[in-house]
């Protein structure tokens, strides 16, 4: 791990051509501009641990904003910039890089937002969540590639600790107990025996309980959009955390199976090449509240800013998931697409795959992709062939369509003659209910 040296080898040899690139103009940049600037946090974290990331948090000695209003320039990009706390992000193409001021926090007052002051980078440093996260390598000309450790960063790289910067920490932000967690976890590193100290006082003092639950819940997404969420949320429940993100919970071997079940599951489907769009947090969350009662869901509904269709998917899952799941069973002995329509219809792609879980990955991927032709049949007649009978749109005209397709599934029309049988028919039909005394279909 430990490089001879400067890093510029390593920089050259991991980062892609364009990356390595923006490096050599943000250093003329720094040049030009007679300031110090330094990539930092889990870029270098990153790279040491021979890890893939490509984002890039700059931290400038001297005006941030001025030297990220100037690279916009150079990268033809935007830059938005934050004056109150001294910080800019620049955007180019899909590409950001976040830049801020050195500085140095103070927090008025335990997990309060901090004020900011400009200082150097080692205070800037100082003011970072955990040892590891505390490196920088300079990118000024003659020091391009050092590595800047003030917090023996490197060395708890080397031994696996996840280690705060000072004891009061976890106090300060009591978020940081929860990315403490993501990281031991992403890493299989362990939290440093003195930290989790700090981190058990922390938590008996109820630190969590000053957090917004906005921001309880960013956090909570980061864990459950890691690779593998389930260490890291057993963790959660080894450190009584629950009590302040989900008191709902009851964590029981069952529920770690399935959260353990998701990753393979993703990957045989992504395999199978479904291409399916799904966000894995989404899942996670819901097959953690698969088991829970209404008033349980709906008290996390309402807590947490989640959409409604989120809310609404929660809920069909816990009350009708075991249902569904056995009429599948049936399903996948008969096949029928409209059958298929029928059980799945309204469910989102998340809960589905959470509805999944139990099962042999193929037989998961056998449903989806059966969902997945049923949802693309399209009627082959479309609105415009309806104007053509003098229909208008509006809500009979997406019923006609709606009808259609189902017919189609059902197998009772095959082509565009079929279609327009059918229509003509229905018409008819209404056509005759309408009349007076005509007979009622
Ligand atoms: P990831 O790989 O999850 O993106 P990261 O380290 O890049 O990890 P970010 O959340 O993007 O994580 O934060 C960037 C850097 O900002 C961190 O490396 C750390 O130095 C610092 N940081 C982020 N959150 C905190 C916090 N709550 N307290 C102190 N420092 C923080």
């Amino acid at each position: 791990l430990r490089p001879e040296g400067s890093l510029r080898a390593q920089l050259e040899e991991r980062l892609p051509p364009a990356l390595w690139q923006l490096l050599q103009d943000v250093s003329e940049l720094a040049e030009r501009m007679n300031c110090g600037v330094y990539v930092v946090g889990g870029f270098v974290r990153d790279l040491l641990l021979k890890v893939n990331n490509l984002d890039i948090d700059l931290v400038v000695e001297g005006d941030g904003i001025a030297f990220a209003t100037a690279l916009a320039v150079q990268l033809g990009g935007r830059v938005k910039t934050h004056e109150k706390f001294g910080t800019a992000v620049v955007v180019w193409g899909q590409q950001k890089i976040d830049v801020a001021t050195a500085r140095r926090e103070f927090y008025q007052y335990p997990a309060a937002l901090p004020q900011v002051e400009a200082s150097n980078l080692r205070q800037d440093l100082y003011r970072r969540d955990f040892t590891i996260n505390a490196l920088a390598i300079c990118l000024n000309q003659r020091r391009f590639g050092e590595l800047i450790d003030f917090f023996c960063g490197q060395r708890d790289l080397e031994q696996g600790f996840i280690r705060v910067l000072y004891n009061l920490s976890f106090v300060e932000d009591p978020t940081r107990i929860l990315r403490a967690i993501r990281f031991e976890q992403r890493y299989g590193f362990q939290i440093e025996p003195e930290t989790l100290l700090f981190a058990r006082e922390a938590i008996a003092r109820q630190m969590i309980k000053e957090l917004s639950y906005d921001r309880l819940f960013a956090e909570l997404v980061l864990i459950l959009s890691e690779a593998n969420p389930a260490p890291a949320l057993r963790r959660i429940t080894e450190l009584g955390i629950w009590q302040y993100l989900m008191p709902e919970l009851v964590w029981t071997e069952r529920v770690e199976s399935e959260l353990l079940a998701v990753p393979p599951l993703l990957a045989a489907m992504d395999t199978a090449g479904l291409g399916l769009p799904a966000r894995p947090w989404m899942v996670y969350l819901l097959v953690l509240t698969r088991r829970l009662r209404r008033e349980s869901i709906e008290a996390v509904g309402t807590r947490y800013p989640l959409r409604q269709r989120l809310r609404q998917a929660m809920q069909t899952l816990a009350e009708m998931g075991d249902a569904v799941d056995e009429c599948l069973s049936q399903w996948l002995e008969a096949p029928s697409p409209s059958q298929l329509e029928s059980l799945l219809s309204g469910w989102i792609l998340e809960a589905t795959i959470a509805l999944l879980v139990g099962r042999p990955p193929a037989e998961a991927i056998a449903i989806v992709r059966a969902w997945q032709q049923v949802q693309a049949v399209r009627p082959l007649l479309n609105g415009q062939d309806l104007q053509t009978l003098g229909l208008r749109p509006g809500p009979e005209f997406a019923r006609i369509l709606q009808q259609l397709r189902k017919a189609r599934l059902d197998g009772q029309v095959h082509d565009r003659d079929d279609e327009w049988a059918l229509v003509k028919q229905w018409l008819a039909e209404q056509a005759s209910k309408k009349k007076p005394g005509g007979t009622h279909v």
